[in-house]
């Protein structure tokens, strides 16, 4: 599989940066794969009486930092190697807003949308039957991902519950207002990868008003990102989902256009727009391009094609490691995905903060700390990038994370007596 493999693409950005740290060889012995994983089969009753067995996975990556974190994702091409890559971002997404959590990942190899409300619960149910022994509001906290949503996590929550006796509502984030969830959770991955596109742009002197996006991926991320950035007075150029594109020079209205999916099932033939490939619409030309989607996107033939002055990833690894280094040489500013997707982790953070203590913020209160902690990382990340000419956003990026994973991991012991930080020794001198 070789450039396209998403578990060896986790493992070299993480050499990578451990290197440039010159971190003890340690650090990426012990992050170059997930410390746990589980395989399940979750027999599931179908509708028309018969018994289907599904394939789940959870992946824990590394708990230094604290409980494990991250979504659940219902996909036909998930696969154990998929969901380790994916557990293994979140450590450093998680890092890099500088959340106290490690990373995990979950999956389903299933169809979602050919299944039925009735089979869908009962899958998601045994799903959590099947992993119960390795969540936990302390433990391991799952959320939604690709194909899940509220819902879901409402059953899923209500599953664990009945479990343990008792209502165990920071077992999962994502979840129903209505049922323990934070206001502002559903926007949350949209509208922190819009203050990261926001941030970028000041520093290049990019004026937003007018700039052209394309969004590949019109979902959970993708269609909430074109809202904010339409508001912010972007240009929303074009979309495509999984079934087509909408293209319009004049720029299209993000509201109408997911009424208009929620009608049609897709943005594909939106009135006024003509159809656009995926293809298409990560080479065209714009300003803002941003991948919504799924992984490897962004391959070194797109790349090579790619005309936005901005990339920010709100999927999980869409650009390959070729591809990264094309568009650096071309001078493409990328925004890595452990950045510009971290919005939804960090609500989710609050959504479990807000369980633990049963004290429910407003709106404007999590958007303010979502606001916050999302300008403080591109801060960060920025300055690392700065600071080391040699290195791109994303290298700069898991520098900051893994500094941090590392540091949790070394005073915890796990690095031995001779692995001793900076940090270490000015603690020991005051
Ligand atoms: N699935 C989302 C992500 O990849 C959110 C994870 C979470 O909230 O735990 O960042």
């Amino acid at each position: 599989m070789g450039e396209l493999n998403s578990f060896k693409i986790a493992q070299e950005q993480i050499k990578a940066a451990a290197q440039k740290l010159n971190m003890p060889a340690s650090v990426y012995e012990i992050l170059k794969q997930p410390m746990r994983v589980l395989t399940v089969a979750i027999p599931v009753e179908m509708d028309d009486g018969s018994i289907r067995v599904f394939t789940g996975y959870r992946a824990q990556h590394n708990y230094a930092p604290g409980p494990l974190k991250g979504g659940v994702r219902f996909h036909p091409e998930v696969t154990l190697e998929e969901v380790m890559a994916l557990s293994m971002w979140m450590t450093f997404k998680c890092a890099v807003v500088g959340l106290p959590y490690g990373g995990a990942k979950g999956g389903i190899a299933c169809d979602p949308r050919e299944l039925s409300p009735g089979e869908l619960e009962r899958l998601s149910r045994g799903y959590i039957q099947a992993i119960a022994p390795l969540i936990g509001p302390e433990k391991d906290i799952p959320a939604p991902d690709v194909y899940t949503n509220a819902q879901i996590m409402a059953w899923m929550m209500d599953e664990f519950s009945k479990i343990r006796q008792y209502n165990a509502f920071g077992v999962i984030t994502g979840k129903p207002v209505s049922l323990g969830g934070s206001l502002g959770r559903h926007e949350a991955t949209a509208r922190g990868c819009a203050i990261v596109i926001r941030e970028m742009a000041g520093v290049l002197g990019l004026p937003l008003e007018g700039a052209r996006v394309a969004v590949q991926g019109f979902g959970n991320a993708g269609s909430i990102v074109a809202r904010l950035l339409h508001e912010m007075g972007c240009r929303i150029v074009a979309v495509v989902d999984s079934k087509g594109g909408a293209f319009d020079p004049q720029g299209m209205d993000p509201a109408k256009l997911a009424a208009f999916k929620a009608r049609t099932g897709t943005v594909k033939g939106f009135p006024g727009s003509k159809n656009i490939t995926s293809q298409e619409l990560l080479t065209m030309d714009c300003d803002i391009l941003v991948p919504a989607a799924l992984e490897n996107q962004i391959t070194a033939e797109v790349a090579r094609k790619v005309r936005a002055k901005i990339v920010a990833e709100a999927a999980n690894g869409p650009t390959t490691p070729e591809a990264d280094g094309i568009l650096r040489q071309k001078k493409v500013m990328v925004i890595p995905d452990i950045l510009a997707s971290a919005g939804g982790v960090t609500v989710s953070y609050f959504e479990w903060v807000q369980n633990n203590t049963g004290y429910y913020w407003t709106e404007e209160e999590v958007n303010g700390n979502l606001e916050r902690i999302m300008v403080r990382a591109f801060r960060e990340v920025y300055d690392m990038y700065r600071q080391h000419r040699d290195v791109d956003m994303r290298v700069a990026a898991y520098m900051v994370a893994i500094r941090r994973v590392a540091e949790a991991m070394q005073v915890r012991g796990w690095l031995g007596q001779k692995a001793c930080t900076s940090w270490q020794r000015e603690a020991k001198t005051a």
